[in-house]
């Protein structure tokens, strides 16, 4: 039987319209950041009268000075130039700016892979993005859809994160495997597998280390951990998100280019687009990594997660 998919519950009947408009609000007002940057850089470029050229010329500095990155910049405008060859240029080509992006925010449209249990997620990313943050968000969204949950603590060379999750697990009372200190992460992965099967829980989240400065080490570490998952449990772990900060913009674009090097990434869950004026950067990560976004993070609550709409993305940003 196929599971209700883990997602934000917009379309309820009657409701609908109402807790649509509930979402796009209270994005809004977690995007002011991103939305007032974007806001000052294109301020003027609209005004009716001008000339295409010039509002494409200022658009362009506009974009790359919000972080959108040169090349997702430059098809961005060659989309624009396509679609407003004979219109009024400013309209037009404000218009056409919103479809061109939601164009790219949906290019690897993707959502997440949790149709049946047992399944199995890992958390991949650097240290600081909020791995383990999001790991919880997840968890509690799992929960309140009356899921079990087993959260895993295999980064076993920062004690601190190990704690940090079982603090999570305790306030949200979701069982936490963890490992001893300077254990191999695979061996306490294969322990929660065991502990996972036996117990019959739903999903097992699985949180990693992310010392990039030990790039190769953590990418065969990380290699590793896949494997054991898929021996244990067929077809798992059926998702591996990539967690990267939004509000360090473009070096987040960094940061992914390197764990690409780890296969099976299955899409991003990007932090922190509350509180940042980078959140132009989603368009650039869209863009250039052949992933989806899969779920955003827009606070530090357990409850400030949102599941990614290009559409909701632009209104909210447009708003
Ligand atoms: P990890 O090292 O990758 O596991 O990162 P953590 O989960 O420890 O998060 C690092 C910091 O980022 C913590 O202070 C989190 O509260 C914070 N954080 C995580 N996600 C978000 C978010 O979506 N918004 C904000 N504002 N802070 C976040």
């Amino acid at each position: 039987m196929r599971r209700p998919p883990l997602l934000l519950r917009v379309d309820r009947g009657e409701g609908r319209n109402y807790n649509l408009f509930i979402v796009i609000g209270s994005l809004r007002d977690k995007l002011a950041r991103t939305r007032q940057a974007f806001k000052q850089k294109l301020g003027g470029i609209f005004k009716s009268g001008r000339k295409r050229e010039d509002i494409l010329d200022e658009l362009t500095e506009a974009l790359i000075l919000a972080d959108v990155g040169v090349s997702t910049t430059e098809k961005l405008i060659a989309g624009i130039e396509r679609a407003t060859k004979r219109s009024d240029p400013a309209e037009a080509v404000e218009e056409a700016l919103k479809s061109e992006l939601v164009g790219i925010l949906s290019k690897y449209p993707g959502r997440i892979a949790f149709d049946s249990a047992p399944s199995v997620l890992m958390m991949v990313g650097v240290n600081g993005g909020g791995k383990t943050t999001s790991l919880a968000k997840l968890g509690r969204r799992l929960q309140n859809e009356g899921k079990t949950c087993l959260l895993v603590a295999a980064d076993t060379f920062r004690a601190a994160a190990q704690e940090q999750l079982a603090v999570w697990g305790q306030r949200l009372d979701i069982p936490v495997i963890k490992g001893p200190y300077g254990a191999d992460p695979a061996a306490v992965v294969f322990d929660a597998l065991r502990h996972f099967k036996a117990q019959g829980f739903d999903y097992m989240l699985v949180d990693t280390a992310g010392r990039l400065h030990t790039n190769t080490n953590l990418m065969n570490e990380l290699e590793k951990v896949k494997r054991i998952i898929g021996r244990e449990i067929q077809g798992a772990p059926q998702e591996i998100l990539l967690v990267l900060d939004a509000s360090v913009g473009q070096n987040a674009l960094h940061q992914a280019r390197e764990f690409q090097k780890f296969s099976g990434l299955t899409g991003v869950f990007l932090t922190k687009l509350d509180g940042t004026a980078k959140g132009g950067s989603v368009i650039a990560i869209a863009d250039e990594l052949a992933l989806p976004i899969k779920f955003i993070g827009i606070g530090e609550g357990v409850e400030d997660i949102m599941e990614f709409s290009p559409g909701q993305f632009v209104e909210a940003l447009f708003a």
